[in-house]
């Protein structure tokens, strides 16, 4: 860490670093596994501490001030709460920098949140934690989708990079994100001056563990890899009644129920079926009581599409198939459905820079051979990393990090049956071999970057 009265000193250093830069001492892959194999015990302990330990989004304040007091220890100088919600609340971000020399600053993100799912794994290490969530319902809480894989992936590479400072130059920014599942995180880092305040990366690396690619490999995919996320609120207003007297009411339950089948139409018979597009009502709540027909029923959809056209068009059909029920039930003009799209969570499509892209395939390709790099396909799940890139204009990648067992994924790829992949109460990721290829692959690619 470096305290005022040292700044002269450090800015001599990098005086000197331009006018003759040292020569970089290089590392070889089978040096760079050796050494990632030889942090597993300590990061699989990590691992598993962080696995029981789970919170949600908006939530992380365990988990962040345990990121960064692990970075301290390494040498890192660590800044906690970087963030600001849209609500003005504060996030618990984590931003860590190594200053190495003169060179390219590389921001490399793990996301920290859990989600709330009721773990059902059986493994020794499960998750057995509750909270309450934001519509205040006690959930089961678990690193469902392995943000606590990136996590200790994050601390491996922190570690190899501190300990490699003669074989790169530059600035390594480590960035622990909260609230990736909300995808509301990477937003409240940036509107918290994340670039202003640390500086503006030259590159932008992350990772995702992934159930359908074997532990020891990598997928990396050129372009648009992760669709474009759209939160949706629809709520369909009635007039409540007693349960026994269904004339009286304007039956809002009935009016949702219709409106999830209905909006299955959208996709299916309004949008061009060469359009990806999925529009998922993943909650519905309403009601206290069996006797009594509420006043209103509330729907949480998810949009995902690959286009800004397509998405605006299922919104306009969203809003139009809503009112359309109302009106069909004979709903008063002033308990018109009310339709909000949020202004938060909200994502657009995660596009990999092609050129960073072809290098650090090529890089992975040398690092853990060719048999260990996959092509990685496009999917319609989403993430808020994309946001760090500034709209495409800082070149950022994340790639696809193997977390299957090889014989499992074999057979179930034989029968037809996918392993439980992430948001699954059963994900499981065969954590050793997952963070040994993540640190060890993604180290070669920060070396790569930083080497000139
Ligand atoms: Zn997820
Ligand atoms: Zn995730």
């Amino acid at each position: 860490m470096f305290s005022g009265p040292m700044i002269r000193p450090v800015i001599t250093l990098a005086a000197i670093t331009i006018a003759a830069l040292p020569p970089i001492a290089q590392s070889t892959p089978s040096d760079l596994a050796a050494s990632a194999a030889k942090q597993l015990p300590s990061l699989s302990e990590t691992y598993k501490h962080l696995h029981r330990n789970p919170e949600l989004s908006h939530h992380e304040e365990k988990t962040s001030a345990l990121l960064a007091a692990e970075l301290r220890k390494l040498g890192y100088t660590v800044t906690e709460r970087i963030g600001k919600y849209a609500d003005g609340s504060q996030a618990y971000g984590v931003v860590a920098i190594l200053q190495n020399g003169v060179g390219p600053r590389l921001l490399i993100r793990s996301d920290m949140d859990a989600l709330p799912v009721v773990e059902k794994t059986g493994l020794d290490y499960a998750s057995t934690v509750r909270s309450t969530n934001a519509q205040g319902q006690d959930v089961g809480v678990m690193h469902a989708c392995g943000h606590d894989i990136h996590m200790t992936v994050l601390l491996g590479v922190a570690h190899e990079m501190a300990d490699r400072k003669s074989q790169w130059h530059g600035t390594l920014m480590l960035i622990g994100q909260p609230s990736e599942e909300t995808i509301d995180g990477a937003r409240a880092m940036l509107a918290d001056g994340l670039y202003e305040r640390f500086g503006k990366p030259d590159f932008v690396l992350s990772e995702h563990d992934d159930s359908t690619h074997a532990a020891g490999s990598v997928a990396l995919k050129s372009g648009p890899m992760l669709a474009s996320s759209t939160s949706i609120d629809v709520t369909m207003r009635g007039v409540g009644a007693h349960g026994s007297a269904p004339q009286l009411s304007k039956d809002p339950v009935l009016m949702a129920a219709e409106f999830v089948v209905l909006a299955q139409t959208i996709v299916a018979r309004q949008i061009d079926p060469q359009q990806p597009a999925v529009l998922t009502v993943g909650m519905i709540h309403g009601g206290a009581k069996r006797n009594i027909i509420p006043e209103e029923v509330t729907m949480g959809l998810t949009l995902r599409t690959y286009s800004d056209k397509v998405r605006d068009q299922i919104i306009a059909d969203v809003r139009r198939t809503a009112d359309g029920i109302a009106m069909g039930y004979g709903v008063p003009q002033d308990r018109m459905p009310i339709v909000t799209v949020s202004a938060t969570e909200i994502t657009p499509v995660e596009a990999n820079d092609p050129t960073l892209t072809e290098r650090m395939r090529k890089v992975a390709i040398s690092t853990l051979g060719a048999d260990h790099v996959d092509p990685a396909d496009s999917v319609m799940g989403s993430e808020d990393v994309g946001l760090f890139s500034l709209d495409g204009k800082i070149p950022a990648m994340m790639f696809r990090l193997g977390a299957a067992d090889p014989t499992k994924l074999a057979h179930a790829v034989e029968i037809g049956v996918p392993l439980p992949g992430p948001h699954s109460p059963l994900f499981a990721p065969v954590y050793a071999p997952t963070i040994q290829t993540g640190v060890t692959a993604m180290t070669a690619m920060a070396l790569d970057l930083l080497k000139e």
